[in-house]
């Protein structure tokens, strides 16, 4: 069974002092479109299993800085999955590879980063040898004494190396598994053949959460998304605001997340990635609605800094 609560990061404590099997902690740090407004900006979530190190699922506008607001340090991410490389689930990419080049003392584990092409060259493009955007920084930081001298300030100990990422570019199927944690990923259909699009689902010893990305509503959502504990889909518009224009056969409105969920046999649905339309008064009350026409799960409806927490 399952049990689910839910707590702000920043200044809430756990209500609940039950021991659990394994506490499953998602943090939400991104949940809008490319739209900034005062409540969302693009797309990215981190999980945590029990003391494991936080896993990464996109990373969006500011993710970066929400991460450390939410009291996670960048170190403390090991493994980043793109889902797509729209720059709403991507820009604050080279934030997080340069704020963990600044961090680091050169004993901690290299990023790995997965996710479909572009994942490497944008990686390269970022901080490669003499290519790379910010090589310069990289340079300045690995020769003047002044980083040379904060380097060792904070542990490290020279000569400081430059920043190491291992990325990989991947495609359907297994892509991470160990002991603990097998992750999968299926391809869905967003905005091909521009940009390829993966949904991941995570699979550990009790149980499974699934990021569909961005995606119209498709059956390998539905496949990969199969009895899992927790969905956390797309939620762009309601219905009635999709149906006659392109955006429905690129994106899930509220039904369609719902019916998703539904079909998938989900115990709950995370909705984001919601447009600043749906922020309005009374707006959320009517996606819920929405959404429930077809799936009677718990629904939880994705706000930044805070976490969605559960024993599984
Ligand atoms: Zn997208």
């Amino acid at each position: 069974m399952l049990y689910f609560f839910r707590y702000k990061s920043i200044t809430g404590a756990i209500h609940d002092n039950r021991v659990p099997v394994i506490m499953i902690c998602l943090q939400v740090l991104c949940s809008g479109t490319p739209t900034p407004s005062h409540l969302r900006w693009g797309s990215s979530f981190v999980l945590k299993m029990d003391d494991s190190k936080w896993f990464m699922f996109d990373c969006g506008p500011a993710a970066t800085y929400k991460l450390v607001q939410a009291g996670i340090s960048p170190l403390d991410v090991s493994d980043l999955f793109f889902t797509h490389h729209h720059s709403d689930h991507d820009s604050d990419y080279a934030c997080l590879l340069l704020s963990r080049f600044d961090m680091s003392i050169g004993n901690e584990s290299p990023l790995k980063v997965y996710g479909p092409p572009p994942t490497v060259s944008l990686t390269e493009k970022l901080i490669a040898e003499d290519q790379g955007a910010y090589w310069h920084d990289i340079v300045a930081r690995t020769n003047h004494p002044l980083s040379l001298w904060a380097y060792q300030q904070r542990g490290g100990v020279l000569p400081r190396a430059v920043p190491v990422v291992d990325s990989k570019d991947i495609s359907p199927g297994v892509v991470l598994s160990n002991d603990d944690v097998v992750i999968e990923a299926a391809r869905v259909e967003h905005v091909q053949p521009y940009l390829d699009s993966l949904a991941y689902r995570v699979n550990y010893n009790q149980g499974s959460i699934v990021f569909s990305g961005d995606t119209r509503p498709c059956q390998s959502l539905i496949d990969l998304a199969k009895n899992a504990d927790v969905l956390v889909m797309e939620c762009i518009r309601l219905h009635k605001d999709m149906k006659d224009n392109i955006t429905s056969e690129c994106e899930s409105s509220a039904q369609a997340a719902g019916e998703v969920a539904n079909s998938a046999g989900v115990k709950m649905l995370v909705l984001t990635h919601q447009s600043p339309d749906l922020d309005q008064p009374f707006k959320k009350e009517e996606v819920i609605q929405e959404v429930q026409k077809s799936y009677n799960g718990r629904i939880e409806w994705a706000v930044e800094l805070e976490q969605i927490c559960y024993e599984a």
